[in-house]
């Protein structure tokens, strides 16, 4: 007995996407069993062949056609599915027959299924990426399966965030479930969530649509169309849909989720499961992405740009410890003032969700479209704020150390890093009992990232304490605020400058009585240089000002990701200073070694 049975997936039904396995097992076939159009589809590939084709019903009958053809004739036969014959397809159907007739793999008829593309993979080729991450395919037609079922299916989907596929979605009798999917999916996700609709794909009459969820029903769906549904990240660039690969959300005291930017995301902690993890590729990704010119609109339009004025009021703080703390305490707190006046009803949205998921409820979606839907899904967020013991005081006590432990728990990091401050992570969607607790023990918090850091130095345990006041009022005044890049002050107290203020940014030394100024340090590479010392002997009045002014135009003037030494150098002049290049440092390769 020669023959053998073939369940072989031909792909969306262009020749080109047809595995090479597909086309040799045709080849070997004696006999070709199909849906007619299916057979019509991959005609050209026949020799000889004897085909067998039937109506789009009766799938039962070609199955059993097949296996008799098979194991009576001995016949090598090739049963035909569009895409997979795995999915939605032929392959469970031959199998099922098999079954019924006590066939094994040892004593029956050979068998191999030769795996296609199926829709869900050339529906989302076109439509650019939208699979990405968790999908899943769900069939509308409610002829083998119940329809309460299926619903609950679609239900779990929208639930769990999956990106989904609908196969099967509408036929010339069968046109409410379509409607009734939109309806279920609306209650978790957006209206706006991206929805991509494919007739066709790799076939004479393709046609593509990129449209919504809310208004997927105005166009046209059939048979030959598959409906990808985005998930609650995915987003449509230049006519594409996308969906990122992941989730995880940082942020910091802001209070605002901090979309990440582009070079944040491609970083692989961003992908645990990437095979990339291993290897260098954080470096890569990080430095492809520089200052250049797309860089800044890429900044300006679409990431965390928002005014966070942290720090800004000095004189309301309640009674604490350090009367550091107790300024940044009352001020952290207020809302950023001009996101308040941006958009009021996303504060409202936010509040809202805020006090209904502390109640275990769920929002149900505005039906007004300009209002985001609170989905039941929440991604994950992580809250990240460094922390220190005051502008001069560097000693953590111990109650503030168990404090942090407690609060960071099992699952949270404390990452001790070179600016005099300890980085803190927690998942967690609402930080304020951990920041109050913090704060009451007499830390500073303060916001991670493109932000300002005033670095002092200890003021020798506080015998050389006449620095102090300028440090904190720099602090006050400048401290968290968001920059276009991390910008370091380095503030010390006395000539020794022991602290390195010199090799910060912007780097202040105070001296009898008066300052003296370096600007530009290069803080990080092999050719790092310490500042250019612009200045000696600014009066007291002056310095707080002086170094506002600096700092407020490196704010509005320096592209995104720009280092201070980089901008200092490009604008040549700050404030009457003007820049020059630092001595150069002649790298060397050591002498030793072979
Ligand atoms: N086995 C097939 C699915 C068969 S069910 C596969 O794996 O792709 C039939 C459904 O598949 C159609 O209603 C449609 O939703 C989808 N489909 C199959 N081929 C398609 C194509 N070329 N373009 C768009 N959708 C397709």
């Amino acid at each position: 007995m020669s023959g053998k049975l073939f369940v072989i997936g031909f792909g969306p039904g262009s020749f080109e996407h047809i595995t090479k396995r597909a086309r040799e097992a045709i080849q070997e076939s004696d006999v070709i069993i199909g849906y007619s159009t299916y057979v019509d589809l991959i005609r050209e590939l026949l020799t000889d062949q004897e085909v067998v084709s039937t109506g789009m019903t009766e799938e039962v009958a070609r199955a059993r056609e097949a296996v008799r053809q098979a194991e009576v004739e001995g016949k090598k036969v090739a049963v035909i599915s569009s895409g997979d014959a795995g999915v939605y397809g032929m392959a469970g159907l031959v199998y099922e027959v098999l079954v019924e007739k006590g066939w094994t793999e040892a004593t029956g008829v050979p068998i191999e299924i030769v795996p296609g593309i199926s829709a869900i993979n050339s529906c989302g080729a076109i439509l650019g990426a939208p699979i990405m991450h968790d999908a899943c395919t769900i069939s509308l037609s409610d002829h083998l399966t119940p329809w309460e079922l299926i619903a609950r299916r679609i239900d779990a989907a929208g639930m769990a965030d999956f990106v989904i596929a609908l196969y099967n979605p509408r036929s010339g009798r069968r046109t409410r479930q379509i409607v009734e999917a939109q309806r279920i999916l609306l209650q978790y996700r957006s209206p706006d969530t991206p929805v991509g609709i494919v007739k066709s794909a790799f076939r004479e009459r393709e046609h593509v649509v990129v449209t919504t969820l809310a208004q997927m029903l105005e166009h046209d769906i059939g048979m030959l169309t598959t409906v990808i549904i985005g998930n609650t990240s995915t987003f449509v660039y230049d006519g594409k849909m996308i969906t990122p690969r992941g989730y995880q959300r940082k942020y910091t005291l802001s209070a605002d989720e901090q979309p990440l930017k582009p070079h944040q995301r491609l970083r692989v902690e961003n992908e645990p499961w990437s095979l990339e993890a291993a290897g260098e590729a954080d470096e890569t990704a990080h430095s492809s992405i520089s200052s250049a010119p797309s860089d800044r609109k890429e900044a300006q339009g679409g990431s965390v740009t928002l005014a966070t004025p942290l720090i800004e009021n000095t004189d309301s703080g309640p009674t604490a410890t350090a009367p550091v703390t107790a300024t940044a305490t009352a001020v952290l707190e207020a809302p950023p003032a001009t996101q308040t006046v941006q958009n009021p009803l996303d504060w409202a949205m936010q509040a809202l969700t805020a006090v209904n998921e502390a109640k275990g409820i769920v929002t149900q979606p505005a039906s007004n479209s300009g209002i985001r839907p609170v989905s039941s899904f929440t991604p994950e967020m992580i809250f990240e704020c460094a922390v220190s013991p005051g502008v001069a005081n560097k000693k953590i006590t111990p109650q503030q150390m168990m404090a942090l432990a407690e609060v960071a728990g099992e699952k949270g990091e404390l990452e001790y890093t070179p600016h005099h401050q300890i980085i803190l992570r927690v998942p967690t969607a609402s930080p304020d009992s951990i920041t109050a607790r913090l704060r009451q023990l007499g830390l500073i918090l303060s916001p991670i990232g493109d932000v300002l850091q005033v670095k002092a130095c200890d003021f020798c345990d506080g015998e050389k304490k006449d620095g102090i006041p300028f440090a904190e009022e720099l602090h006050q005044k400048l401290g968290g605020k968001e920059m276009p890049k991390e910008l370091k002050i380095g503030f010390n107290g006395c000539g020794m400058a022991c602290y390195g203020a010199v090799k910060e940014d912007i780097g202040i030394v105070f001296r009898k009585g008066k300052f003296d100024l370096f600007l530009g340090a290069k803080t990080v590479g092999r050719n790092a240089h310490s500042g250019i010392p612009v200045a000696e002997g600014i009066p007291k009045e002056e310095i707080v000002s002086l170094v506002e002014r600096i700092v407020t135009r490196f704010k509005q003037e320096a592209f995104p990701n720009e280092r201070f030494h980089k901008y200092f150098q490009r604008v040549g002049e700050l404030e009457g200073y003007a820049w020059r290049e630092p001595a150069k440092a002649e790298i060397e390769n050591a002498a030793c070694g072979d």
